[in-house]
């Protein structure tokens, strides 16, 4: 069976590993670096960037999550997910994991819209995509090898690139598992 990582150190962590199973994968929560070798791909959280930078360093996972990219392994960064794999954060010097070529805006649909649903048409996943935005951030530029898979208000709100997938929203906090499935099946096809 395919297993899925949800890296627990912070964040919607329960509601990922209930996603996963949904879809028939066996789901990890990952709180030692050393549970990376048993795991085939790898989802990053939403909650926040910031926090669970300063567990990653805490418990010393940084160059062990650099590596599992490195090795082609699937990862899939939700919200400050997304903020921990991006390139670039814009107003910071330096990124965090940094392996997917996206510039990324925190908290950057304003105050009065820190949380809001949105109906997405997300590339080969789904048209009707009710996903969930809590304090989210967009992709402000994306290099030549990312695909854009999904835009809300003309901003970018998912995308992949190679074996990274990003998004901006929450796609764990509905009974909707498509855009997990659409992960898992990524997963699936690099362990080929
Ligand atoms: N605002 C958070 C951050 O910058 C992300 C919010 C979320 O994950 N829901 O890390």
């Amino acid at each position: 069976m395919i297993k899925i990582g949800v890296l627990g150190l912070q964040g919607a962590v329960r509601e990922h590993v209930i996603s996963i199973e949904a879809c028939g994968a066996e789901a990890i929560v990952i709180k030692r670096k050393e549970q990376l070798d048993e795991i085939d791909g790898l989802i990053l959280p939403g909650g926040e960037s910031t926090t669970m930078r300063k567990l990653i360093d805490k418990y010393d996972f940084m160059r062990s999550l650099k590596e599992f990219a490195e090795l082609g392994k699937p990862m899939f960064g939700t919200c400050a997910g997304l903020i921990l794999l991006a390139k670039n954060i814009v107003g910071y010097d330096e990124p965090h994991i940094g392996v997917m070529d996206v510039k990324v805006e925190r908290n950057s649909f304003g105050r009065q819209k820190e949380s809001f649903e949105a109906d997405l048409d997300i590339a080969g996943v789904a048209e009707d995509f009710q996903a969930v935005f809590i304090r989210a951030p967009h992709i402000v530029q994306a290099g030549g090898n990312v695909e854009i898979l999904a835009k809300h208000k003309e901003r970018i709100v998912a995308a992949r690139e190679g074996n990274i997938l990003g998004c901006s929203f929450h796609p764990e906090l509905t009974d909707d598992h498509r855009l997990t499935g659409y992960f898992i099946n990524m997963v699936k096809e690099a362990k080929k």
